[in-house]
């Protein structure tokens, strides 16, 4: 019947859906196969951060059992963060006490830029010498299971995408504030990399002409407005010492005009990227997530009113703007749908 050649529903969470976001990773759908994977078939996610490294077992429903958490070494050699990885890996499978062959794989989120189909870390920014580092190979010989990797925030952005705050939308922009501005986009249902897998670089939108230089070597970006540190010494210069993030937020929702005035200008600045990025890619969803977002409507709020002055009207009357759901476990999630 010629009426049924239609484009597959993307936005659907059946299992045509889900194949449609993992084809742009080259990989094939088994969630819910039985044949191949028997019943309790589970995945390893790895969020592996600058500060703390967690992982755990995902289910095919994104639930997550047996975490671990590992604080990163400061200055911590290579061989020493893959001998870490390796043991707790193994120890994870033995303590759930379930049989090597059905672990469907191991997928990570790592912090830097990633050729995901080769499996190679092109660096990180924030821990030295894993320059051009074949992870996925170097672990898949050691463990003898299929591991994929992934920059955080793609992984984050898959997870918000398949089980968190993304689900049901087939254009999906994920944002992750904290020290950085991290961004991952998922375009007609599947992660959008860009040419040299560098796409998704929200943070480093300008928004000014001219103001900070930036590490990625650019001027004014939006990260160097709304980035955490930024807050922070904004803190220190109008309340004149260190207060936490956290306490920011306490005081501004008790009516605090001075915090609640740090907030909105954060929003209103995020507001303004968002508006360029929104006209640009009319997306269904925006997705916050990440530290700073804790602020939640003390943001977003002034963000949504940016948009809804700045934004194109068709992109502005469409698109919602709303937080992560995923929250701590999101990266071992979303590094889970890396695998399948
Ligand atoms: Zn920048």
């Amino acid at each position: 019947m010629r009426g049924r050649e239609v484009l597959p529903d993307t936005s659907s969470r059946t299992k045509r859906g889900i194949s449609e976001i993992l084809r742009p990773y080259g990989l094939r759908m088994t969630l819910g196969n039985r044949k191949k994977h028997p019943k309790g078939s589970v995945k390893i996610g790895i969020d592996l951060g600058a500060t703390r490294i967690k992982m755990g077992l995902v289910d095919k429903r994104g639930r997550v059992s047996h975490r671990r958490q590992i604080n990163t070494p400061v200055n911590a050699k290579k061989k020493n963060v893959i001998d870490s990885l390796v043991e707790n890996i193994d120890g994870i499978i033995s303590e759930a006490g379930i049989a090597r062959k059905n672990v469907a794989g191991i997928g990570m989120g790592v912090p830097g830029p990633t050729d995901f189909k080769k499996g190679i870390v092109r660096y990180f920014p924030n821990i030295k010498g894993w320059e051009n580092t074949p992870l996925k190979s170097i672990l898949e010989k050691r463990l003898g299971l299929k591991v994929n990797i992934d920059n955080d925030v793609n992984a984050m952005t898959l997870g918000e995408y398949v089980f968190g705050a993304g689900r049901g939308a087939g254009n999906v922009v994920c944002l992750t504030l904290g020290t950085g501005v991290g961004g991952g986009l998922i375009l007609n249902g599947g992660i959008y990399r860009g040419s040299t897998m560098a796409a998704g670089e929200i943070g480093h939108i300008p928004i000014n002409e001219s103001g900070p230089r930036c590490n990625c070597r650019g001027m004014a970006c939006i990260e160097s407005y709304i980035g955490n540190r930024y807050i922070l010494n904004r803190i220190k210069k109008i309340f004149g010492r260190a207060i936490t993030l956290e306490e920011l937020t306490r005081l501004a929702k008790k009516g605090n005009k001075a915090a609640k005035r740090i907030w909105e200008d954060v929003g209103t600045k995020l507001g303004i990227a968002l508006t360029g990025v929104v006209n640009l890619l009319n997306p269904d969803i925006v997705v916050v997530g990440g530290g700073v977002s804790n602020a939640g409507e003390l943001i977003l709020g002034p963000a949504r009113l940016e948009l809804k002055k700045r934004a194109m009207k068709d992109q502005a009357e469409h698109v919602k703007l709303v937080r992560a759901r995923l929250g701590e476990d999101a990266g071992i999630i979303g590094a889970s749908l890396l695998v399948n």
